[in-house]
């Protein structure tokens, strides 16, 4: 039996907490490529949409690593906080790949229009950026600040450049629940107590809530909503 739950806070204690609770009720616990290869049922589908710091990515990592378990982690190329080809990132990186992890695509396009390019132009030059980095192909994308996009690609634009699914794709949906911590808000619910409610639970984190629990969420907003 693993101990019930002190608090339903962003601590990373909590986090393991609930992937071993999700174990323990009989979930299958998959990435988005894993899912999108072989689905399993029940599942809880991890994936975590990284905007500030790979390091807090890789500490959730870490936990499911421990838990036996893996999850699609989506990255930036043009955040102002990190940059996936830094010592310490591409070393991150290279362990999550080699350990069996999912890196996708958090790409910007729409969000921050680039005067001069296209969107499949941008969508092309992150993607090259991301491929080159990992030296293998990149399955998987989610836009960054999906309220604030103003030109949403089709399906159609990402197959034209190999991407095989996006994070929100009904696959992942169908049937299942989301929930997201959008705004340092659990929504719906905590995921602990979601568990046993619906038999397909997509959790989609932002690392940066479990990691910098004194971050303000205005600051992070108005930081992110600055391009950065
Ligand atoms: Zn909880
Ligand atoms: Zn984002």
């Amino acid at each position: 039996m693993i101990e019930e739950a002190s608090a339903c806070d962003f601590s990373l204690e909590h986090y393991d907490f609930i992937l071993k609770k999700a174990l323990q009720e009989g979930y299958s616990i998959q990435s988005l490529e894993q899912y999108f290869d072989r689905p399993l049922d029940p599942v809880l589908l991890l994936r975590h949409d990284v905007d500030v710091s790979i390091q807090y990515a890789g500490r959730m990592a870490e936990i499911e690593h421990r838990a036996g378990v893996r999850s699609t982690i989506f990255i930036r190329v043009h955040a102002a906080e990190y940059n996936p080809f830094s010592r310490q990132n591409y070393q991150c990186l290279r362990w999550l790949t080699d350990e069996g992890f999912e890196i996708g695509l958090h790409h910007e396009v729409g969000v921050f229009p680039l005067p001069g390019s296209t969107p499949r132009e941008q969508l092309q030059r992150e993607l090259t950026v991301l491929t080159a980095v990992l030296e293998r192909k990149v399955r998987a994308a989610t836009v960054h600040l999906p309220k604030h996009v103003r030109y949403t690609l089709d399906p159609s634009e990402f197959a034209d450049l190999g991407i095989e699914y996006e994070g929100g794709a009904a696959l992942f949906n169908e049937g299942g629940v989301f929930m997201s911590d959008s705004n340092r808000l659990k929504k719906p619910e905590c995921l602990c107590r979601m568990l046993g409610k619906a038999p397909k639970i997509l959790s989609t984190t932002h690392p940066v809530w479990w990691n910098r629990v004194d971050e303000d969420v205005d600051r992070m907003r108005s930081f992110l909503l600055g391009g950065n």
